[in-house]
């Protein structure tokens, strides 16, 4: 997503407004389908430049612990400063090209990519699937489960669940 700011550093605006959508897709492997919307300003508070924006997503991913397909939604705000070049290294900075043509879309994917969670839940305490034999654990208690009544299985089961929190 390209923005022309030319009417910015010309004086002409100050603020150019961008909306966009995108596919959700490319952001984890566990997101099956869905798409982000991004909406926002490029404002000149008399010099300064200043990229301010807000994504907000709805997508459908695979549960990390039961597989199965979950509704999500993530919101985002982004608020990163936008020079023309560059005289001291800044990261932070959003360059705009020659032309007045500034790329936006890294910043916003960014802070896109830092909603992602390492896996996604169908809710916080999914039980997730037996092991053994690949039963919902949430809808059902498989016979796997009814025999692990052994206290020192039971105390490993524990200590493992621990692990994985
Ligand atoms: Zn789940
Ligand atoms: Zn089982």
């Amino acid at each position: 997503m390209k923005i022309n700011i030319l009417p910015l550093l010309r004086g002409e605006k100050d603020n150019i407004p961008f909306c966009f959508t995108d596919d959700m897709r490319g952001f984890s492997p566990d997101i099956t389908e869905g798409s982000y919307k991004a909406e926002g300003k490029v404002k000149n508070f008399s010099g300064y430049m200043l990229l301010e924006g807000e994504v907000q997503a709805e997508f459908f991913a695979t549960c990390g612990r039961c597989s199965k397909s979950t509704k999500q939604i993530l919101k985002a705000r982004v608020s990163r400063p936008v020079a023309q070049t560059l005289t001291q290294e800044d990261d932070d900075y959003i360059i705009a090209s020659e032309n007045g043509e500034l790329d936006i879309r890294e910043a916003l994917e960014e802070a896109v990519f830092m909603e992602i969670p390492v896996r996604f839940l169908c809710k916080e305490d999914c039980k997730g699937l037996c092991p053994k034999c690949g039963a919902d654990l949430n809808n059902t208690s498989c016979s796997c489960v009814e025999d692990k009544t052994d206290p020192r299985l039971a105390k490993l089961r524990e200590y493992l669940n621990n692990l994985e929190e």
